[in-house]
């Protein structure tokens, strides 16, 4: 039976390997694994396309938060990490290394509900937050999350921010290339955070992340943490970390990213041809897009919003036929034993990030996905909804 993938990377690597073979031969010739050339290379490029003055290669994602809030309480604070009474508000309807990061800075993650139609956190939620006085003087941050690949509203953010003197982290792991108001995400915060996890869109053959900003300390900060907290070893200054990007990731991504703009592209013509067909099919399902000119969504994932507990038997019945689709995320971080410890706090109801751990489903998007692919697919959503 034919098997339509949530992301075909064995054909991504057929579309390029010419690009790829000779990024490793390169590296197997040049035998420089750590900082070798590829790793400035890769920054600058990247640098020059976000629209920041540093970019920063790390190990992952989730070393991208890390590194940028560790930076940030040695600015700010003077102190190798934050306090437990340091508090940074962020959304729970996330990967779990939004709010783990947050932990291993040594703050307190404050949850805060999402809007529903985006299922990005919700600005006014961050404000109501803020308004109780006795709470407002202990948040240090925001770190807002570009859900699917899609931008928060960060007008109100960023307008937050300078009210409460707040610094912002942008969680960009799923957005490289989208866009706020024609500016890049992780050009915007204090610091963006980057991931290379091979199924984000700029994923690379392993794990690895970028830090980027325009702040002069926060950068230097960044490159000492990454090898081991100081300017050379053994002038130690920081508590450290072994962090860095390998070479090699470095290589293959400087390979991948002249791809980068026309598999964004690729995505939003399939999202598009998804938002046309499923939207409003009795009630049945939305899709989660805001439809406001400012954000830009790349669709890194393709998420309908599946109504009245359908969700789960349309997945299966999805599987039966063939089509692949994800949950993302079955469960919010404040449910999850790590954060539910008193370690993390909520504040209000959570309501809608509970709801949409009910309904989200994430279809597949990939960027070399055939338009018949992306016909069955719809097809079989529409066959289930007959049924029903
Ligand atoms: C993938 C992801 C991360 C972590 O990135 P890794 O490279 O896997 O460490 C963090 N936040 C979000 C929202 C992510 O999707």
């Amino acid at each position: 039976m034919k098997q339509i993938p949530m992301l075909d990377l064995k054909l991504e690597y057929k579309y390029m390997k010419k690009d790829i073979d000779s990024a490793i031969k390169k590296c197997l010739e040049n035998q420089k694994w750590i900082f070798g050339p590829e790793i400035k290379e890769l920054e600058q490029k990247i640098s020059e396309y976000i629209g920041v003055k540093h970019c920063i290669g790390v190990s992952s994602g989730t070393e991208s938060l890390v590194l940028s809030l560790r930076a940030l309480a040695i600015k700010l604070k003077g102190r190798e990490y934050f306090d437990r009474s340091d508090e940074i508000i962020t959304t729970p309807f996330t990967f779990t290394a939004t709010g783990d990061a947050i932990l291993r800075s040594g703050a307190t993650p404050i949850f805060v509900d999402i809007d529903p139609v985006t299922c990005n956190i919700n600005p006014e939620n961050i404000t109501k937050y803020l308004k109780n006085s006795s709470s407002n003087k202990k948040v240090a941050g925001l770190v807002p999350v570009h859900l699917y690949g899609q931008s928060c509203r960060m007008d109100e953010i960023m307008k937050i921010a300078e009210e409460h003197d707040l610094f912002v982290v942008e969680d960009a792991a799923q957005a490289f290339g989208a866009m706020w108001n024609g500016q890049k995400l992780g050009s915007i915060g204090a610091t963006g955070a980057f991931s290379f996890f091979p199924s984000k869109s700029l994923g690379g053959y392993g794990d690895g992340g970028m830090v980027a900003t325009d702040d002069d300390e926060i950068a230097e900060l960044v490159q000492m943490l990454i090898r081991h907290g100081g300017k050379d070893k053994y002038n130690v200054e920081h508590i450290g970390y072994n962090a860095r990007l390998d070479t090699i990731h470095a290589a293959v991504l400087i390979a991948k990213i002249k791809y980068i703009d026309e598999f964004n592209e690729c995505r939003k013509q399939t999202a598009a041809i998804y938002n046309n067909e499923l939207q409003n099919i009795n009630g049945f399902s939305i899709p989660l897009t805001d439809s406001s000119s400012s954000a830009s969504h790349i669709y890194h994932q393709y998420t309908l919003s599946v109504q009245n507990n359908k969700r789960d038997s349309l997945q299966n019945y999805l599987k039966e036929q063939g089509v692949s689709s994800m949950v993302y995320y079955p469960y919010t971080l404040h449910k999850m034993k790590v954060f539910n410890n008193g370690l993390s706090r909520v504040s209000g109801e959570l309501n809608h990030a509970e709801s949409a751990c009910r309904s989200v489903l994430s279809l597949p998007v990939g960027p070399l996905q055939k338009k018949k692919d992306t016909a069955f697919v719809i097809n079989r959503v529409k066959k289930f909804i007959e049924t029903i």
